[in-house]
């Protein structure tokens, strides 16, 4: 079986199509489908690695080392799959793979054009995972009627034509704006997007509008008439603060339904309600847990959404409630806006910005006893904290900071230039580490053998191991012997850093166990989770 969703989105951007099509992707799982998720961006840009956290927030990090866009993370979420690098594509690297096949002599002779050179390769890459999985959900990024967008949004129209009605199915999901003035929903923007579309030659089969009221009958009719799709494909997509909840109310809708019946599949499998259920009672607490994350993003959470669906995944599965406090690390009332925090989380990053601040708040965590999380640079951190205010090695750093530093605790190790990552310099994607027993790392993990993901170019330097041991930290977890991996401190109830990235690693009802373990802390619970 080989079937394709295309995910097109109109009006505005941040309609949330990841999630529309992870839902739809998750009802179609429960059916009995394997499904996946492909994204699409138009930018220029190769790969996000090198994007600002600010415009495009957090990068995500597939288990094979692809650094990607932050809707791959929705994937593996709500799907429960691993993504690789055929889950992620933009402009920039279909045009480049173009560009080297033209240089190469393959196009022999041929003018190389956007069609069909650049449409072909992006066909070539809708298939990419058709033999792995039944159905591919393809998300084309940005909105109808970007000038950028224009090649993708051709070949979908192509790849319409060129495969039998059954096989594809195309989603437009849009926004109905409440215009208060009128005290009234207004159909004219999805209007207008559709027929932009059509223009193209792509006819919807379902539209998704997302609204913050619901749509009536009359409304979806006059959807249905302008936008030229079946009534009952006129689907309401309220705005919902629990996503995993969604699924649930597309259910509701028949969409799943409506794409197999147009698809022509059945169900390979009764349809299971426990995840409904599941949810529902996720969405349920009895307590509250106040966590402040440090970073230098702290204006837009998506730049930490990983982090902070971790912790909301975790708090939830305690039956807690999480209240996430993004603090800017360079805000000069940090510490006090730590009172009355349960945990304190620093996540990674790259740069100098805001380290003394995230150094200080660690030093308020360990001094004070409070819950302490430390993610790649927040573990760095806190070696360097530890350096500085216990070992007394004073000026510790990172040489990401000072390169001249005298006690260089993080740096780029010598036989690390050594080794060849996939990322170059970089040590990215999933790497083995070996736990040690009767550590709290031990203690989460009930495991010596982990894997988790990377994004990283320091480490912490095994030269000074000896001396902070000595002064009450505990290196808990190596890479082949020689690598911290963890950190933790041996006079707290929970302190900890880690170099790799576990926030990545979290799944609905499966919350990660070093994010289970912070938030029990924070409750002041057992620790030990299983
Ligand atoms: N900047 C640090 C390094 O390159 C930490 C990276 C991160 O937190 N992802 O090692």
């Amino acid at each position: 079986m080989e079937k394709y969703v295309f995910i097109t989105g109109g009006v505005v951007s941040s309609l949330g199509k990841g999630i529309s099509g992870a839902s739809i992707g998750k009802l179609l799982q429960l059916h009995g489908f394997k499904v996946t998720m492909i994204k699409f961006d138009p930018y220029i840009n190769v790969d996000p690695g090198t994007m600002n956290p600010y415009q495009h927030g957090e990068v995500f990090v597939t288990i094979d080392g692809t650094e990607s866009d932050l809707d791959l993370g929705t994937y593996e979420r709500f799907l429960d799959i691993y993504t690789s690098k055929a889950n992620t594509n933009t402009a920039g690297d279909i045009y480049q793979t173009v560009i080297n096949k033209e240089r190469n002599g393959d196009y022999g002779g041929d003018t190389v054009q956007v069609i069909p050179h650049i449409t072909d390769e992006i066909k070539k890459r809708f298939r990419a995972l058709k033999n792995n999985f039944d159905i591919s959900i393809i998300e084309i990024g940005g909105t109808i009627g970007d000038i950028e967008g224009l090649p993708f949004v051709e070949a979908v129209r192509q790849f319409q034509l060129e495969n039998s009605k059954e096989d594809v199915f195309s989603i437009h999901v849009t926004l109905v704006p409440y215009i208060s003035g009128a005290n009234e929903l207004k159909t004219k923007p999805t209007q207008h997007s559709v027929n932009k579309l059509r223009e193209i030659g792509i006819l919807p089969n379902m539209i998704i509008c997302r609204s913050g009221y619901r749509l009536n009958n009359l409304l979806k009719k006059k959807i249905s008439l302008f936008c030229n799709v079946d009534e009952n494909c006129v689907v309401e997509a309220l705005d919902s603060p629990y996503v995993y909840s969604i699924p649930e109310a597309l259910y509701k809708q028949n969409v799943d339904s409506l794409i197999m019946k147009k698809l022509n599949i059945k169900p390979a499998k009764r349809f299971d309600k426990k995840w409904f259920c599941k949810v529902r009672l996720l969405s349920k607490f009895n307590k509250k847990v106040n966590i402040a994350v440090v970073g230098k993003y702290a204006a837009l959470k998506d730049a930490y959404k990983s982090v902070d669906e971790s912790l909301n995944i975790a708090a939830a599965e305690v039956n807690a409630k999480a209240d996430i406090y993004y603090l800017d690390a360079e805000d000069e009332d940090l510490i006090k806006k730590l009172w009355g925090c349960n945990a304190i989380l620093v996540p990674g990053g790259f740069g100098n910005r805001g380290i003394e601040g995230k150094i200080k708040s660690i030093t308020y965590a360990r001094k004070n006893k409070i819950p302490f999380l430390g993610i790649c640079l927040g573990m760095q951190c806190s070696v360097i904290e530890i350096s500085r205010n216990l070992a007394k090695l004073e000026s510790a750093n990172s040489t990401e900071f000072d390169e001249n530093t005298k006690y260089p605790v993080i740096k780029i190790l010598d036989e690390q230039k050594k080794i060849k990552y996939r990322g170059g310099t970089m040590r990215l994607g999933n790497y083995k580490s070996e736990v040690k027993k009767n550590t709290l790392a031990y203690d989460l993990y009930r495991n010596t053998e982990i894997e988790e993901r990377h994004r990283h170019r320091y480490e912490m330097n095994p030269k000074f191991v000896g001396a902070l041991e000595k002064i009450g930290l505990l290196v808990s977890a190596r890479h082949k012997g020689v690598l911290p991996e963890i950190i933790e401190m041996k006079d707290h109830p929970f302190f900890i850093g880690v170099q790799f990235h576990p926030e990545f690693a979290s799944r609905p009802m499966k919350a990660h166990p070093i994010f289970k373990g912070f938030i029990k802390a924070a409750l002041k619970e057992s620790v030990n989770i299983k």
